[in-house]
């Protein structure tokens, strides 16, 4: 079965500054990732703020052009399509935010906001959309009667389902949800992530989902790929990556992760040093300087994002063949 995502050796670089001499100097945002994702399934990009996960979900909704690399979607080459290539394509990927209140426009109503995309990708009535806005407010758990209300009346959570009603109103396939409930507190959290996995079901959805927080997708994820400095050190299913995690970053994220039974209390491991420039990334392996178990190889050859087990890849000179 052709994936529905595919991302073969993305790159995304931005110009920051120009060095001594002239030099243009690059932010290796994206440098080199490779996955997929198979239609119906969650796939989570986990890793600290500044890692590019979420330039990656922003080369795959093709809101960015990559550098060099390709994504394709449903067995369709997107890299280097123009806009109106891409037109048929957008209204199948949507984006859900992490800031409800500021990706909603404050003087839109909410029946409006949530019937902007069918505005732009269908040719329904202002009744027709209208219409169908009440109905997406009511799968998604607030009430039609919202409908002629504005943004800042609701509460985060109700904005984050508002956002969520949107982006659902023109049927995608896709939905790249960056950090959509980081800014919620924690009851709050559980219940949009039911909510996406109740809709998942009833619609078929695909899910590429960006959190710096392992805790928050445990729950929703199929697949998880761990990010740090702009590559994937390590992508496993859910199960394999909680119990049995290989990349030292993927154990020291980990250990952060709370624990229902505390006899099973997992050994805090807190990363030394600080988190270097993607304009410098480390020699090496770009870890090398907070890795407790470095190596010699590692500050001199990066190592290989190889499968390890079926399904299970990591990148790390401890896991080389022997
Ligand atoms: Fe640590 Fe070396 Fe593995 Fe990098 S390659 S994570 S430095 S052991
Ligand atoms: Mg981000």
């Amino acid at each position: 079965e052709t994936p529905l995502v595919e991302v073969r050796g993305l790159r995304k670089s931005f110009a920051v500054k120009k060095g001594w001499f002239g030099a243009a100097k690059y932010l290796r945002a994206v440098d080199g990732l490779s996955f997929a994702i198979r239609q119906g399934e969650t796939f989570s990009l986990v890793g600290e703020s500044g890692c590019g996960k979420s330039t990656t979900g922003r080369l795959v909704n093709r809101l960015l052009k990559p550098t060099s690399g390709e994504v394709w979607f449903n067995g369709q080459n997107i890299s280097s399509f123009s806009d109106n290539q891409m037109r048929p394509i957008r209204k199948e990927m949507q984006m859900v935010f992490q800031d409800p209140y500021a990706s909603l426009n404050p003087r839109m109503k909410v029946k409006e906001l949530v019937a902007e995309p069918l505005l732009i990708h269908t040719k329904l009535s202002v009744k027709e959309r209208d219409k169908l806005a009440q109905e997406l407010l009511e799968t998604v758990g607030l009430s039609s009667i919202h409908a002629e209300r504005y943004a800042h009346e609701f509460s985060g959570g109700q904005r984050q389902r508002i956002g969520i009603a949107r982006a659902l109103s023109v049927r995608p396939s896709l939905i790249v949800a960056d950090e959509p409930v980081s800014a919620l507190d924690v009851s709050i959290q559980s219940q949009v992530l039911n909510l996406m996995q109740d809709l998942q079901e009833e619609y078929g959805l695909t899910y590429l989902f960006i959190s710096h927080d392992l805790s928050v997708v445990e729950h929703i994820s199929d697949r998880i790929g761990v990010m740090y400095l702009g590559t994937l050190v390590e992508t496993a299913d859910k199960d394999t990556l909680y119990d049995r995690p290989l990349h030292p970053y993927t154990q020291a994220l980990l250990s952060s992760v709370p624990v229902p039974d505390p006899n099973q209390k997992r050994e805090r491991i807190i990363l030394k040093g600080d988190l270097p420039s993607p304009v410098d990334p480390p020699s090496g392996c770009r870890f090398h300087n907070r890795c407790s178990a470095c190596m010699d190889i590692c500050r001199q050859q990066e190592p290989v994002f190889r499968e390890v087990e079926p399904g299970h890849q990591v990148a790390c000179h401890l896991y080389n063949e022997a």
